[in-house]
């Protein structure tokens, strides 16, 4: 697990905001207001389902295992 991550302020209502740190990007300079990877927990959740349900309907279960299945980056430990 990587053990720093770039700040983001802005977005603390973004799913992949944790404690103002973004746990999904590698790289600074995204957390200005138009970070065009921001979403909602529920939107990001919604996403997370549609891709899960896409992914069952065309027998890629591999890729679900593969990438942690339903597990969101809310239940990792950081
Ligand atoms: S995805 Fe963008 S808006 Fe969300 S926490 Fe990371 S930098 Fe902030």
């Amino acid at each position: 697990m990587r053990k720093v991550y770039p700040k983001c302020n802005t977005h603390i209502d973004c799913f992949a905001n944790k404690d103002g740190y973004c746990i999904a990007l590698k790289l600074e300079g995204f957390s200005e207001e138009g970070c065009v990877f921001f979403k909602t927990k529920q939107d990001a959740e919604i996403a997370r389902d549609k891709s899960f349900r896409r992914l069952v309907e065309i027998g890629r279960e591999d890729l679900i295992e593969k990438y942690g299945g339903r597990k969101t980056h809310e239940h990792q430990k950081i």
